[in-house]
């Protein structure tokens, strides 16, 4: 589950052009004065005295310029990791490279981390253990994600829980031929197969499974958790400000070069897909993440069947919101949140917000929007269809 740093891609160590024209007028400035302080008792020519300066001052001006260019500078990035859209948008002299670096980053924790699908994986490997019924020695870095996953289950209840695979297999609803599953089967694995509680860490960080058929699936915290470590990575370059999505998290780092905050569309959930219901303004650093019953669905007549499932049935949770947004400085805990919330509905969801000090935006059957005090004046509705509510 921890990315192998090793294969991760690392930003080149490299002097850009710019950097370097930026020395050369450094040393063109500095050559300038020396030359007029040494000559200044030979020559009083008025083209001189004035010219020099002017020089000087015009270097000077050229070098602000491009510096300030080099701040600015803007790179914006659309491509595929996770199975989802990623979107960078970045500003500074690094914006290029922290692009590629991100493009890779969530390749390589998808691919050697958090995927089950991913047959080279950490956790891929972990889950193969587990199904022989064996133990499995964690990482320090597995340990404590695991440990804090573990604790966002508990503390929601048993709302998220991180063993549901083998039901969202039953209902297939990733895959090309979705189905609603037979209600005897579906309690029998249920029953026997998931369960958050039957797994267990040891002192020495050693996890193991209670029954054969445990496994687990990071779906609903991976994009947050890959928010979290591409803002880590942002940290260590020349970045002023960026914008990352990872499908439904999104990530706001630093500022934008005018000093603007960002804006972030709240996807409308009975929308084209990128149309918003609205959009919250925002300062830099916050994860904001969405679960909504419009990413992953079939419909059989009228009724939708989606992709969040409530532990206590095994069947798509019905708590009368069909999207839920988390903010939150951390991206897992905004993405965990956010399914967990989902499930739980607006009114169970309040004391887990308050525990995680995290703000949210439910969106309800009935088109209503409900705002956390917190997240009230960066709020703005564009599609009036939507009504907001005051408590
Ligand atoms: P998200 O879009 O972040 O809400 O995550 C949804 C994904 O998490 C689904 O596609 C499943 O893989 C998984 N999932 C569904 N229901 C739950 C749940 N109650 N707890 C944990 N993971 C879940
Ligand atoms: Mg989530």
């Amino acid at each position: 589950m921890g990315i192998d740093k090793r294969k991760a891609q690392k930003g080149k160590w490299r002097i850009p052009e710019k950097s370097l024209f930026l020395i050369a007028l450094a040393l063109g400035s500095v050559g300038s004065i020396l030359g007029m302080y040494t000559f200044r008792h030979k020559t009083r020519h008025k083209s001189f005295v004035i010219g020099m300066p002017l020089i000087l001052l015009l270097q000077l001006l050229l070098a602000g310029m491009l510096l300030y260019q080099d701040m600015t500078k803007e790179t914006t990035y659309t491509g595929i990791g996770m199975g989802t859209v990623i979107v960078v948008d970045a500003y500074g002299r690094d914006s290029g490279q922290a692009a590629d670096d991100i493009a890779a980053l969530v390749t390589d924790l998808d691919e050697y981390s958090l995927s089950w699908r991913k047959p080279d994986s950490a956790l891929a490997h972990i889950n193969d253990r587990l199904l022989a019924g064996e133990s499995v020695q964690l990482s320090a870095e597995e340990r404590s994600r695991l440990e804090e996953i573990l604790n966002l289950c508990r503390a929601s209840d048993g709302a998220l829980d991180i063993t549901l695979r083998p039901v969202l297999d039953l209902w297939g609803i990733e895959g090309d031929n979705p189905t609603v599953p037979d209600e005897k089967q579906l309690q029998t694995v249920l029953n026997n197969h998931t369960g958050y509680e039957k797994l267990h860490i040891t002192e020495d960080g050693i996890l193991s499974a209670e029954d054969t058929g445990c496994m687990l699936d990071l779906g609903a915290l991976g994009k947050g958790i890959a928010c979290d470590e591409i803002r880590e990575r942002l940290e260590n370059m020349k970045i002023t400000g960026a914008v990352v999505s990872v499908g439904g998290s999104i990530l706001t780092y630093g500022k934008k070069p005018d000093g603007a905050s960002f804006k972030i569309g709240i996807q409308d959930p009975r929308g084209e897909q990128g149309s918003a219901a609205g959009y919250l303004t925002l300062g830099g650093d916050m994860v904001v993440s969405t679960s909504g019953d419009y990413e992953k669905y079939f419909m059989d007549g009228d009724k939708r069947y989606h992709h969040i499932i409530d532990p206590e049935t095994g069947c798509p949770a019905d708590s009368g919101v069909i999207s839920v947004t988390v903010v939150s400085r951390s991206g897992m805990e905004s993405d965990g949140l956010s399914t967990a919330c989902f499930v739980l509905g607006r009114e169970r969801s309040q004391e887990l917000l308050k525990q995680y000090d995290a703000e949210a935006i439910f969106i309800t059957e009935e088109k209503q929007i409900y705002i956390s005090d917190g997240l009230k004046d960066a709020f703005q509705l564009i599609n009036e269809d939507y009504e907001i509510m005051e408590e």
